[in-house]
């Protein structure tokens, strides 16, 4: 399958920003300006926005996503949120394993693995976030890392459920730092990816997985990430919360 043929997916990533009624008004700002992508269009808000988020983009083309789920149904597990519960308020998408996770929050590879599959039980989409500091890309290990997170967050994944999955490429180094990949860096890592998963699953199977690059995407430099063979769309996190920003890059990848 080449590139044509697979769903390219834009998705902000919102982080801690926006209060339900902010989410409101930038939601409506975007949605005129996204109606016509040829891409699925995705903003990934904060657990409080959801329901406001989801009520403001009926009857547009923009899904919604959290930003973290839990892996088990429900129990003593203060301050988490379960994938019903996500999908009670229709949420579609759910980032997981995003640096900031695994920096700040002690998420690993084995318990972003649960919340893959619990996500996927629940029949949500999982945006798996993978990615080298940049110590270990200096010290050349790049692959190995990335081989790695790709092997533990996807254990025990089915075939059947990688059709589901997107797998967001994020170096670590790139995010909100204003220092992007080179086009060629992230289609590098990106093919790289496919091939781990053609080597752990299928060629057919890697062919269809949606992977993105995300780490200070714009829309200055979209255009050039996403015409790679491998980019098949971006995880945006500073240029998601200006309407303008996140429309353009929407855009490129529509083309
Ligand atoms: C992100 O949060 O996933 C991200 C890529 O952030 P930024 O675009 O701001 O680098």
């Amino acid at each position: 399958m080449n590139k044509a043929l697979r769903k390219a997916v834009i998705a902000g990533n919102w982080k801690m920003n926006k209060t339900p009624s902010e989410a409101k008004a930038l939601l409506n700002e975007i949605a005129p300006l996204v109606k016509d992508a040829d891409c699925e269009v995705v903003a990934c808000v904060p657990y409080v926005d959801l329901t406001t988020a989801v009520e403001a983009v009926k009857g547009t083309n923009i899904k919604i996503g959290a930003e973290n789920a839990h892996w088990e149904e429900k129990g003593a597990f203060t301050g988490e949120i379960s994938t019903g519960m996500l999908k009670e308020v229709g949420v579609e998408y759910v980032v997981l394993g995003h640096s900031e996770r695994r920096q700040y929050f002690g998420e690993t590879d084995e318990t972003v693995n649960k919340r893959t599959k619990a996500v996927l039980k629940a029949g949500l989409k999982p945006i798996v976030c993978v990615g080298e500091l940049l110590w270990e890309r200096e010290c050349n290990i790049t692959e190995e890392v990335i081989a790695r997170q790709i092997k533990l967050d996807f254990y025990d994944v089915t075939a059947e459920d990688m059709k589901n999955v997107v797998i967001a490429y994020e170096p670590v180094w790139a995010i909100g730092t204003g220092k992007t990949a080179t086009a060629d860096q992230a289609e590098e890592v990106c093919a790289f990816i496919r091939a781990t998963l053609a080597k752990l699953y299928s060629k057919e199977v890697a062919d269809g997985v949606t992977i993105q690059y995300g780490g200070s995407m714009n829309d200055g430099n979209a255009a050039e990430l996403l015409s790679k063979e491998d980019v098949d769309g971006g995880l945006i996190g500073g240029a998601s919360l200006v309407a303008e920003k996140f429309a353009a890059i929407v855009s490129a990848a529509s083309k």
